[in-house]
């Protein structure tokens, strides 16, 4: 009878603690890679069961999938980690499976039991595309192992199961399992006098707490346990008595007896006779401590900066989320201040990183001096801060908050080198209504910052009604953006780059033309930045690449120069694709120049530098657009092996109003020249610009003086548009 019912509560155990395992699991995972959702998938015959699931996708426990053709079942059998970028378009998963569980990219790992044999499939999930990258596949090994300590101690629980149903059914083989179980046991009498005290006690459970089975037996809960945890011991040995639960896990730390703190993680079950009486309480207890400092380290990286121990986007996400949540009246509003320090990359590029990141810690220290309470401060990386205040009455209780922040920073810091700087910041806020959402409040906020610096910088802008118009503006060209990029119908116009000492055009540059509703083509600019902000311009750029090596097929000479975002390069593969078209078409990827502005490449991406060699490797050339106005250094650009540089039309538009300003493209000339680079000089508008560049040695000039952007790709070479060289000859 006994052994019947032990073998019972011992089985719940089983069940109890390998379903809180992957249900923690994948809450840990959902909280560490801010992932929309987690899925444990354990192999069960040929199939694979879903054990837990976490988020709001369709996957269900219980649901069953074929180990054949699954990224799960991959997993299982290799034990190594994969990523889905998109699990529409890969042909390793079941597309439709997917589709009606809503999941588009996943990242998944392996989750190992004691001996280190895969037992089961941990995944996180989300309903975007390409959500997760490399580091994913780390952090989330990194929460799998955690889970391992977890899963280890249901594996034995399992196993003590697996024991007690082989052996023969007498109370001696019960006991011989209790006792050589690999995790900490214990049983409690319910009946009579042994009511509440330790009646059975096995070697791994003396280890745990330090002391011999003589001195355990006869003691009672609170003799080893901590302090603060004896009342939730109790509350729930009332539970699972009073019958509403018959199994539970839980974390409980016990006192060892050399005083030190051992927290556990522990599933417990009452043992009854026939008619319901309880006679025992069976509870396996494993050590997690180390495990659960790792997993409290991993959860704080998961949810501050590094450098500063502010809140991250993550974790500011969270509290923008809860904070909306929360139902508001006009005078109660959440204030997002997104805040930006003034040439802040100019202090790390003059005084170096070191530098760099002691003036972003003492900015650090100085919001949190003057967050006020309930407020969050976070870090989003480089010099982007964010400072998000509850309770705040209307704007100009923001706006006071604002003038607190740029006055704490606008003081002096003093550097460990004895050194001073002096910072100014621009600040962007953003107020909550009704109806916004987090993403919303960040965008408005976001809006408000670019007039900040716009205005001059060093001062606060609202987010206010005009930007609410240009907000809808800018849907507006979005909207136009995607409807060109379906319906073919962008253009583009040439302009031609012509050699400064022959005076010949060698090749033209191809820019995008947007048809505006009333039929008439747009200037690009404004549409680039909204294609730049939601990821729409690597379909521009592609097409625009597709289009110029068209063009290039039906000349037979001369060079084309498209312009490329630095996010298409980030993205990886467009240097097959400019293989892949060249082919296509027939023609040498050597008549292509890539251009790249130099905030695109500020960022040092190894995806970025990946891309540009992989385009030189083809015989591509690349080089870099708008040089000059991202304040970034020639020796540091060389490492992207660049071949052009093409001067920034601001300098060429100063050229000849002072000594000053000729010097400075002199150097830029000069230096270009020293590191093997050709360089091209954009915006010439004059016979006077064109002549200090000639003096200068500066190699190819484009500008209206030459030729305006037009739609008909012109002869290049001689014979070339006789009005161009023409123009290029020397004057007087
Ligand atoms: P950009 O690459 O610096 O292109 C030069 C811009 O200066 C062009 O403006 C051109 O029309 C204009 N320009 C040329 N000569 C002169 C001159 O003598 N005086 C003056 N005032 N302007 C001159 P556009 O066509 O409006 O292009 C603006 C920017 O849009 C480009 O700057 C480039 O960064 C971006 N862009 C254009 N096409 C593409 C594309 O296909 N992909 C990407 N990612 N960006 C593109
Ligand atoms: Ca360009
Ligand atoms: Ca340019």
């Amino acid at each position: 009878m006994l052994v019947a019912a032990l073998r019972g509560a011992q089985r719940r155990i089983a069940t109890a603690a390998a379903d809180d395992v992957a249900r923690a699991t994948c809450l840990a995972a959902v909280d560490v890679l801010a992932a929309s959702g987690a899925i444990v998938h354990a192999p069960d015959g040929d199939d694979l069961v879903v054990r837990a699931v976490v988020g709001g996708h369709g996957a269900t426990v219980g649901s069953r999938l074929p180990r054949e053709g699954s990224l799960a079942g991959r997993v299982l059998a290799t034990g190594r980690g994969e990523t889905c970028r998109d699990a529409l378009a890969d042909d390793r998963t079941d597309a439709v499976r997917n589709a009606r569980i809503g999941v588009r990219s996943s990242v998944l790992v392996p989750l190992r039991g004691a001996t280190g044999e895969v037992v089961a499939v941990l995944a996180a999930v989300s309903a975007s595309e390409a959500a997760f990258g490399d580091t994913d596949l780390d952090l989330l090994a990194l929460v799998a192992d955690l889970a391992g300590a977890r899963l280890t101690h249901a594996l034995a629980v399992a196993q003590g199961q697996r024991t007690l149903d082989r052996l023969a059914e007498s109370e001696e083989d019960f006991r011989a399992a209790f006792d050589h179980a690999p995790t900490g046991m214990t049983m409690l009498g319910l009946t009579g006098a042994s009511r509440g005290r330790l009646v059975r006690v096995n070697t791994a459970m003396c280890r745990l707490l330090g002391r011999s089975t003589e001195e355990l037996v006869g003691t009672t809960l609170p003799d080893w346990t901590h302090t603060d945890d004896v009342a939730a011991d109790e509350a729930r040995l009332e539970r699972l008595l009073a019958g509403h639960e018959r199994v539970i896990s839980y974390d409980k730390r016990y006192r060892h007896s050399s005083g030190r703190t051992v927290r556990c993680w522990v599933t417990s079950a009452v043992v009854s006779d026939d008619a319901g009486r309880p006679l025992h309480l069976v509870s396996h207890a494993i050590d997690v401590t180390a495990r659960l400092e790792a997993e409290g380290e991993l959860h704080r990286l998961a949810h501050s900066d590094v450098l500063t121990g502010l809140a991250n986007r993550a974790l500011l996400s969270e509290r923008i989320a809860a904070g909306l949540q929360q139902r508001r009246g006009d005078a109660d509003r959440l204030a997002l201040l997104l805040l930006d320090l003034d040439r802040f990359k100019l202090v790390n590029d003059t005084l170096g990183h070191h530098v760099g990141d002691e003036l972003l810690v003492e900015v650090a220290a100085r919001l949190l001096s003057v967050a006020r309470g309930g407020s969050t401060v976070a870090r989003l990386g480089g010099d982007e801060f964010v400072l998000l205040v509850e309770q705040v009455t209307g704007a100009d209780d923001a706006l006071a908050v604002a003038a607190r922040v740029a006055a704490a920073l606008r003081e002096p810091v003093v550097l460990g080198s004895g050194d001073t700087v002096t910072c100014t910041s621009s600040i962007g806020i953003a107020l909550s209504e009704p109806g916004l959402s987090a993403e919303d409040l960040y965008r408005h906020a976001d809006l408000a910052l670019y007039r900040a610096k716009d205005a001059g910088r060093d001062r606060a802008a609202l987010f206010d009604d005009e930007l609410r118009a240009r907000a809808v503006s800018r849907l507006d060209r979005e909207g136009r953006l995607r409807r060109a990029l379906t319906d073919g119908s962008l253009r583009v116009e040439h302009q031609p780059l012509v050699d400064v000492l022959t005076g010949l055009v060698v090749g033209h540059e191809a820019l995008v033309r947007f048809p505006d509703p009333e039929g008439a083509l747009t200037l690009p600019t404004d549409v680039i930045e909204v294609a730049e902000g939601t990821g729409l311009v690597t379909t521009l750029d592609a097409q625009l690449l597709e289009r110029a090596v068209a063009d290039l097929a039906g000349t037979s000479t001369g060079l084309l120069a498209v312009n490329v975002s630095g996010r298409s390069l980030a993205d990886g593969g467009y240097a097959a694709r400019v293989a892949e078209v060249t082919r296509r078409y027939g023609v040498d990827p050597a008549r292509l120049l890539v251009e790249v502005t130099e905030h695109s490449l500020l960022e040092v991406r190894s995806a970025v530098t990946d891309s540009l060699a992989e385009l030189a490797a083809l015989g591509v050339r690349t080089g870099i657009d708008d040089f000059g106005t991202g304040y970034s250094a020639l020796a540091y650009l060389r490492r992207f092996r660049l071949d052009f540089l093409k001067i920034d039309r601001s300098f060429v538009t100063r050229l000849g109003r002072s000594a000053r300003d000729d010097a400075v493209v002199r150097a830029i000339v000069d230096l270009a020249h020293a590191h093997d680079l050709t360089v091209t000089a954009e915006g010439v508008e004059t016979p006077l610009q064109l002549d200090r560049l000639r003096a200068m040695g500066c190699d190819r000039v484009q500008g209206y003086l030459m030729g305006r952007p037009s739609s008909l790709l012109g002869p290049v070479g001689p014979g070339s548009e006789r009005g161009v060289a023409e123009r290029v000859q020397p004057t007087g």
